[in-house]
């Protein structure tokens, strides 16, 4: 395991005390915000940056990360869960482990004798996926290479290839015949603390740099780097050579958590769920993606503590999204029988809704848009997000089904789901700029999954709205028997909704 050991208690007692109290009207604290009135009064960005500040606060004493699996995520989980508890939440914290793999800094190839040479990432090496971590210097040893046309390399892929190799070195191999993590094995049990596997050499399409893989079996626990044919064979013919391999990585069975917090009340038969990505990427500290959904969240949740609803409301932060889903895969098909799923009426899913240049997407419930729908009562999701923004008068338009969320698992278990998001990656057009302003061509959020993803990578208006948004679409539908938008209309929260999609204005 990966993990660092929990400490949640002491964590949790220090972090709870960071807690914003003074972020809302005075009137919320004294009352319970049982209304869609009430609470999206209480609701305020104010409210949401706080938690966005704790976030940055943890990332900051944390290597600047919030990663499922470090301690920057950990110490989030030590800061939500004992908020949820205190405002009367069944609180559970849910671990589940995973492997985790991904590359936490740059790999260095350096000659360090006979000369001082520094190669060049992705010019003239690169890592290997699924290479475990190390930083080792070593005298360099070939292994049974073969230089000459036509280079028919078996280097590495036999034992007897390592007989006589000093261990304590750096075993440099040639590719061919055998698959990579073979080589990187056998010099491994032969004593190397690092491999370099240079290119074969023996056709034009094995020259360069290739981006493979040790596959996810690899158990070596040496650095292992690949480069050009060119760099191999001129370092196999220099005496005396010494070098330095470097691979920064976390690797390797992972605990981490997900966080479930729902009300003591309601139907348990309808459960109404909540639900944001707590971790980050590696790169950074991820107060947009997603400390913007899972922050807001957490202020709706506070701020309903308390409100008997009909519908029992499970909030959900999950871990190890940025790593593939893994958090609510674990919980929605691994953890949850059948008949459990069946009682979970809906999803809401939140990730990234403050971005910098955004524009308002809803996810496509109905399909309308690219042609693919969400499980019967996604498009009533939709139609309410909808509703939400054309009565405030602001544009909004579908954003494509495309499983990078925690949605997935829900839509795979045929439950309806919705939700917002404001961009990652994606360039922001003219058409955009000219319906929500920001700046045409850069990307919606220009720091995603970057080191600048801060507690200044976000658009305050849209992060305003949407935390309104998520307060009332979860209210709602906490008090709604599901599906029910025509209550909505007649009780006036909404207007008839206009036959329109894509970039719609009120006025
Ligand atoms: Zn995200």
């Amino acid at each position: 395991m990966n993990k660092i050991g929990l400490g949640l208690l002491a964590g949790a007692a220090t972090l709870a005390l960071t807690s914003g109290a003074s972020a809302q009207p005075a009137q919320c604290a004294n009352r319970i915000n049982d209304t869609l009135r009430e609470l999206l009064e209480c609701v305020t960005v104010e409210g949401v940056r706080v938690h966005q500040q704790a976030f940055q606060d943890i990332a900051d004493a944390n290597g600047d990360v919030r990663f499922s699996g470090t301690e920057g995520f950990d110490n989030s989980v030590f800061y939500v869960a004992p908020l949820l508890e205190a405002a009367g939440y069944d609180v559970t914290i849910q671990s589940f482990e995973y492997f985790a793999n991904v590359k936490s800094g740059p790999a260095i190839l350096d000659q360090t004798a006979p000369a001082q040479v520094e190669y060049i990432e992705n010019l003239d090496f690169q890592k290997f996926r699924q290479s475990d971590a190390g930083d080792v210097t070593a005298p360099v040893t070939g292994v049974d290479l073969a230089l000459t046309d036509p280079a028919t390399s078996t280097s590495g892929c036999e034992v007897a290839d390592f007989a006589g190799f000093p261990s304590g070195n750096i075993a440099l191999i040639q590719r061919g015949t055998c698959d990579f993590l073979t080589k990187v094995q056998n010099a491994a049990d032969a004593g190397a603390v690092g491999v370099i596997v240079f290119n074969q050499g023996d056709t034009p399409d094995r020259v360069g740099l290739d981006g493979g893989t040790l596959g996810r079996e690899n158990q070596s626990g040496i650095p292992a780097l690949f480069t050009t044919f060119t760099l191999g064979e001129e370092l196999a013919g220099i005496a005396g050579l010494e070098m330095r391999v470097v691979v920064d990585a976390v690797r390797g069975p992972t605990e981490t958590f997900n966080i479930l917090a729902e009300t003591p009340g309601g139907d348990p038969d309808s459960v109404v769920m909540v639900g944001a990505h707590l971790d980050s990427v590696i790169e950074g500290p991820g107060i947009q993606d997603n400390g913007s959904g899972s922050a807001a969240i957490l202020e709706v949740a506070l701020q309903m503590a308390g409100a008997e609803t009909r519908n029992k409301v499970r909030f959900a932060w999950w871990g190890a999204e940025e790593s593939g889903l893994i958090g609510s895969d674990f919980y929605v098909l691994d953890s949850l029988t059948q008949a459990e799923r069946d009682q979970i009426a809906l999803y809401l899913n939140f990730d990234m809704i403050g971005s910098p240049n955004y524009v308002r997407f809803i996810y496509d419930g109905d399909g309308s848009t690219f042609g693919l729908q969400g499980p019967p009562g996604s498009d009533l999701i939709e139609g309410l997000f909808e509703r939400f923004y054309a009565r405030q008068g602001l544009a909004f338009e579908a954003t494509e089904i495309s499983f990078r969320s925690d949605y997935a698992a829900f839509f795979d278990s045929g439950i309806p789901f919705g939700g917002l998001f404001t961009g990652a990656e994606g360039i922001k057009s003219q058409a955009e700029v000219a319906i929500y302003g920001g700046v045409a061509g850069d990307q919606y959020d220009p720091c995603y999954h970057l080191a600048c993803d801060t507690f200044d990578n976000i658009a305050l208006d849209i992060l305003d709205v949407n935390s309104d948004a998520v307060a009332f679409s979860t209210l709602f539908l906490a008090n709604t028997r599901i599906p029910n938008l025509n209550a909505l209309e007649r009780r006036g929260y909404i207007p008839p909704i206009a036959e329109r999609r894509g970039n719609y204005l009120v006025r």
